[in-house]
């Protein structure tokens, strides 16, 4: 017979503590009250043996989110499967970036361009329930994930197939977001950690020897026909692409570009807007987050 308690203390010896922690709650269905109170009770042959194939797949560096199916973001669990990229904490910079633009709008359009598992889009029409949010993604099997999301949180979100704009049309938005594939295929990060696990479409672009900007650039070209006057593109990109993203925001005659770096120090996030008109192209954006010295 093993214990709960045991069984911790064996998953801690191959895995991270936390992981561990988080593992034996998962299969014992149990808080992390429960565990410390109860770690005499005994787990049963089915557990023990789920907790070990958890332990094992968690040792050759699958994502725990895979391996429990969810993960949290900004306040609220969600479900992730293999279909989607793990949502990473540096993605909450950009929704707060863009929550703080809905403030100011009273009923907004809003895309989300790759949505994944959906949780700019759901997290956005949480927040805002008047919005008016659509969430495009490729992938079928990620529109799948992301649903179920939106059903779990009780959003209606209108959720499309294809490729960044092609599903939308002629439509437009006061507010873009976006956090596409840009790791370039030469980066050796994309064999490490959990990235092998993750969907390579989430990842990168597919462009063998390119910079991983290629779905930037569609989403920053497109932009101009996509946003209403003064709507914003927000978008997360690497740590080393913001001079590049700025550049090809400004190509794409958006102005007042900005980039925010994320909680590590790292540029992360990068803005413009669609001019109101010609001769009022800055408008009162004091009241916004300050990016830092570009
Ligand atoms: N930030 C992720 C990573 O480097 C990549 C996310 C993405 O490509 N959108 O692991």
């Amino acid at each position: 017979m093993t214990t709960i308690g045991e069984a911790w203390r064996l998953a801690r010896q191959r895995i991270d503590r936390l992981d561990a922690r988080l593992l034996v709650e998962h299969v014992a269905s149990c808080s992390h009250a429960d565990l410390l109170a109860h770690a005499g009770r005994p787990l049963s042959a089915l557990q023990v043996r789920q907790l070990e194939a958890l332990v094992q797949r968690r040792a050759r560096g699958e994502p725990l989110a895979y391996l429990v199916g969810s993960v949290g973001f900004y306040g609220r669990e969600f479900r992730v499967t293999a279909d989607v990229l793990v949502p990473r904490p540096e993605t909450e910079l950009l929704l707060e970036l863009a929550l703080e633009r809905l403030r100011a709008l009273h009923d907004p359009a809003v895309a989300d361009l790759g949505t994944g598992c959906g949780v700019l889009a759901v997290s956005l029409k949480c927040r805002f329930p008047q919005a008016r949010v659509v969430a495009v993604d490729l992938s079928p099997a990620a529109l799948v994930v992301a649903r179920m999301n939106a059903a779990l949180h009780g959003v209606t979100i209108r959720f499309l197939e294809g490729d960044w704009y092609g599903p939308l049309g002629a439509e437009r938005f006061d507010l873009i977001v976006a956090n596409p594939p840009y790791v370039a295929m030469s980066d050796p990060h994309l064999e490490s950690g959990g990235l092998p696990f993750e969907p390579r479409m989430a990842l990168t672009d597919g462009v063998a020897g390119g910079d991983g900007l290629d779905c930037t650039r569609v989403i920053v070209g497109g932009a101009a026909m996509h946003l209403l006057p003064g709507g914003w593109l927000l978008i997360e990109h690497g740590h080393d692409q913001g001079v590049a993203v700025r550049q090809l925001l400004q190509d794409a005659g958006l102005t007042g570009m900005a980039t925010w770096p994320d909680l590590a120090g790292i540029d992360r996030v990068s803005a413009a807007r669609f001019p109101v008109s010609r001769n009022r192209e800055s408008q009162q954006d004091d009241f916004f987050l300050q990016p830092h010295e570009l």
